[in-house]
């Protein structure tokens, strides 16, 4: 009997397989033919004359003139074929802002995690790196049909420390947060009896990462902001000992600093690459501290590098704009019931708990976002300017949103990135330093320079096809009208969560 049911599920099991099979097929055997389309790619990236190339099972197979003829075609006549863009800083997991209560869910829940991984392939973005997941969840995140790929990095934290602070010690020190809990010798009166040291050394934490499939390990410096102060932070010989490690095992390591003092500490501990600009600037000053500009240089010299995130601090200033929801891109983001939701009493909990720290003394919502914008203006103009002086002195500059950042519904999937390209132009950088740190360059820093962010033979056919020239003016993103993922074309307004 036990037997019978053995075999009987194997053969459902291999049925599953044999579909499963299938259909990669059917998605990926079509051949298709791009003709007459002009060509960005590369580190140099410029507009190539008019060629056709050839894609099949997903791998563009030849570019050249006058290709035969396959099975589809499309005409790219004056129009750019660019490859699919990268954002290498996304949380996955969640909606911004939502909390279900005694496990309810509403049912724009389950329309909005339908909606995020076509909302960042409506604005381009093929290929995504979680800063902060694991296994189980990326792998469930890619096996969904119609989805950008996903990498992720394993974070090592301290007790107390960022991002875990708010978390009691009875929390911290069980399941699932204590497997990203490292022994940090210099808290050792924190951990309970039962905390299993031996195993969360950080070259147990490293290796286990890599076992899991992680492109990277995020770390942290973080001394506090809003009500969270004088948090704890790694001593730099700990990071030094988890970089030791990770490079052993081909993995990068991403520190989170957004102040002058923890990108001191960046570039004391040499890490791999700082994920935010720097924020806090001015008040932190001594005589020992570095000028924007020598930390600029720096970076370059160190070749550590920097993903300024400006969209993090311009992102959550806008929550307090009037007409936020009147923007008319939403509706292709998230799903109405979403945002309807967002304007309600319920939904303004975050907006609401943010405008405390601007008291009573304003007179109407309009003047408040003036208070506001004015209060968020030093950190911005601290990341625009430090942003233009890393692209001036030639430090490399990795494209990331750091969508969401916090519980705020003015960081959606797809049109973050797409926002966080219009500060990069804020900031005075050029259209090809961009386009270059959306593709090439965060290819490289994932490790998948050989098979994305270029269009060229034998690269994965992960495209977009524009009706406007990226290089001349960041607009062009907006005119998007094909997205190829893994060689399937995609009409971009099928993506829109208005098609959901
Ligand atoms: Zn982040």
């Amino acid at each position: 009997m036990l037997n019978q049911t053995v075999s009987k599920n194997r053969i459902s099991l291999w049925c599953l397989f044999l579909v499963a099979v299938f259909s990669w097929k059917v998605a990926f055997a079509e051949e298709l033919l791009i003709r007459n389309v002009h060509i960005i790619s590369g580190d140099k990236p410029n507009v190539s004359s008019p060629k056709d190339v050839f894609i099949r099972d997903g791998i563009i197979l030849n570019i050249g003139h006058d290709l035969p003829p396959s099975k589809t075609v499309i005409e790219g006549k004056n129009q750019y074929l660019i490859p699919g863009l990268i954002d290498t800083h996304v949380h996955l997991q969640g909606i911004p802002g939502v909390i279900t209560k005694d496990g309810k869910q509403p049912k724009f829940v389950d329309e909005a995690i339908a909606q995020i991984p076509r909302s960042y392939l409506y604005f381009g973005f093929t290929t995504l790196l979680d800063l902060i997941s694991h296994r189980s969840f990326i792998e469930d995140w890619n096996n969904q049909s119609v989805a950008p790929q996903a990498f992720f990095c394993h974070s090592i934290i301290i007790p107390d420390g960022y991002p875990i602070q708010g978390n009691s010690h009875k929390h911290q020190f069980s399941s699932p947060l204590v497997h990203s809990l490292v022994f940090n010798p210099e808290q050792s009166e924190l951990y309970p009896s039962n905390f299993p040291k031996a195993e969360q050394t950080p070259e147990k934490m490293v290796n286990r990462a890599k076992n899991e499939g992680a492109r990277c390990i995020k770390v942290f410096y973080e001394k506090g902001f809003g009500r969270w102060k004088n948090l704890p932070v790694p001593p730099i010989a700990l990071i030094q000992e988890i970089i030791q490690h990770a490079h052993k095992q081909d993995l990068i390591v991403l520190l989170h600093a957004n102040s002058q003092t923890s990108h001191e500490f960046g570039l004391a501990s040499k890490v791999d690459g700082i994920v935010h600009g720097m924020w806090h600037w001015g008040n932190l000053s001594t005589a020992n501290t570095l000028t924007k500009r020598q930390f600029a240089k720096r970076y370059a010299e160190t070749n550590i590098w920097v993903q300024p995130t400006i969209q993090v601090i311009a992102g959550e200033k806008e929550i307090f704009k009037p007409t936020f929801f009147l923007h008319k891109a939403l509706e292709h983001v998230m799903p109405k019931s979403l945002l309807d939701w967002y304007q309600s009493d319920e939904g303004q909990w975050m907006k609401n708990d943010l405008s405390q720290n601007f008291g009573n003394d304003f007179e109407d919502a309009e003047d408040l976002y003036l208070k506001v914008k004015d209060a968020y203006s030093t950190p911005i103009n601290n990341l625009l300017s430090f942003t233009k002086m890393l692209s001036q002195e030639g430090a490399t500059l990795l494209f990331g949103s750091d969508t969401p950042s916090g519980p705020f519904y003015t960081q959606f999937p797809g049109i973050n990135g797409r926002w966080e390209m219009d500060r990069w132009m804020d900031a005075g950088l050029s259209p090809n330093v961009l386009f270059t740190s959306m593709t090439v360059q965060n290819a490289r820093a994932i490790g998948m320079e050989a098979s994305i962010g270029q269009v060229s033979v034998g690269m994965k056919a992960n495209l977009l096809l524009l009706n406007e020239n990226p290089l001349v003016d960041v607009s062009a993103y907006d005119t998007i009208n094909k997205v190829i993922l893994n060689g399937v074309v995609i009409d971009r307004h099928m993506l829109s969560a208005t098609e959901l």
